[in-house]
C-alpha cells in the first residue's frame, strides 16, 4: 500500500440519528474520496437482521458507499457485533470487500492487525460467551430464516438485554484485555492493532483506537506516507489532528 488509506468504525447509523449519517456522506465525498481506500472496522450500522431487510434509510447509506467504491476508492468492511450479518448482497450493492474478522496489513515495514475490538474484551465471560452464540452458523441460518418482523422483533430484545447487561458491568471489564492484545498480535506477528468497538479513541501501547460517531463528530484515524495521524472529524468544519504516531 502507498496511498492514503482511512479508518472508521461504529457509526452505529440508524435512521433515528441521521446527522450521523450526514456526517457519513460528507465523509465519503470529502475525505475518502481522496483516499486509496476505506476501511469500516465494524458497527457501519446499529442493527443489521440481514440484507433482504434494506429499507430507505439503509438504501441510501448503500448507495453513497457504492458512489465511493464506483469512483475507484476500495471499499473494506469488517463486521462489527451489531452489523455481524451483512453479507454478500450488502457487499455486492456497495461494491465493499468484506475482510475477515482479522485482517492483517503490510503498511510499510509495519504488519497491522485489524479487528473490530470486541473480541478484546476478553474479561467481559458473559459477552464473549453470547457471541460464540450468536456467531454460530447454525444459530445464524435459523435467524435469517425467520419472517423480517420476528427478526426485528428479536434483534430489539436482544439489545434491550446487552443494554441492561452493560450497565450493570464496571467499565474496565469491557476495555480491551492488554494479554489478549499481546496475544493478537503475537498470532499474527503483527506490530501494531486498529480496532474500534470501545469507544475510547487514542493511542494506546500496540494499538490506535478508533472512536464512536457522534452528533458532534468521530475520532478517525488516516496512515499517509507512512504515518498514522488520528484526527477529529469533522472538528468545527475543521479536521483537527489530535494525535500522531
Ligand atoms: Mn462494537
Amino acid at each position: 500500500m502507498t496511498g492514503e488509506l482511512l479508518f472508521i468504525s461504529d457509526l452505529h447509523l440508524s435512521a433515528d440519528r441521521p446527522l450521523i449519517s450526514r456526517h457519513l456522506f460528507d465523509f465519503l465525498r470529502g475525505p475518502a474520496a481522496e483516499a486509496e481506500a476505506l476501511y469500516i472496522l465494524g458497527d457501519l450500522f446499529d442493527s443489521w437482521i440481514g440484507d433482504d431487510a434494506i429499507d430507505a434509510f439503509s438504501a441510501e447509506v448503500i448507495a453513497a458507499l457504492a458512489r465511493l467504491s464506483g469512483s475507484g476508492v476500495g471499499l473494506y468492511i469488517q463486521h462489527g457485533n451489531r452489523d455481524f450479518l451483512l453479507g454478500e448482497a450488502f457487499c455486492e450493492q456497495t461494491g465493499a470487500v468484506l475482510i475477515g474478522e482479522q485482517t492483517c496489513l503490510q503498511l510499510g515495514e509495519q504488519r497491522v492487525l485489524l479487528m473490530h475490538g470486541d473480541l478484546l474484551c476478553s474479561d467481559d465471560l458473559d459477552y464473549q460467551q453470547a457471541r460464540q452464540m450468536l456467531r454460530d452458523l447454525g444459530f445464524i441460518a435459523d435467524f435469517l430464516s425467520k419472517p423480517l418482523a420476528q427478526r426485528r422483533l428479536l434483534a430489539e430484545e436482544y439489545r434491550r438485554r446487552s443494554g441492561e447487561a452493560i450497565s450493570r458491568k464496571p467499565a474496565a471489564i469491557m476495555d480491551a484485555n492488554p494479554h489478549s492484545v499481546s496475544a493478537y498480535l503475537a498470532q499474527h506477528q503483527a506490530q501494531l492493532l486498529i480496532h474500534g468497538h470501545t469507544h475510547r479513541p487514542g493511542r494506546q501501547p500496540q494499538r490506535l483506537v478508533l472512536g464512536a460517531w457522534e452528533e458532534d463528530g468521530a475520532c478517525c484515524l488516516r496512515w499517509k506516507d507512512g504515518q498514522f495521524e488520528l484526527f477529529d472529524y469533522p472538528a468545527n468544519g475543521q479536521q483537527i489532528t489530535r494525535q500522531t504516531q
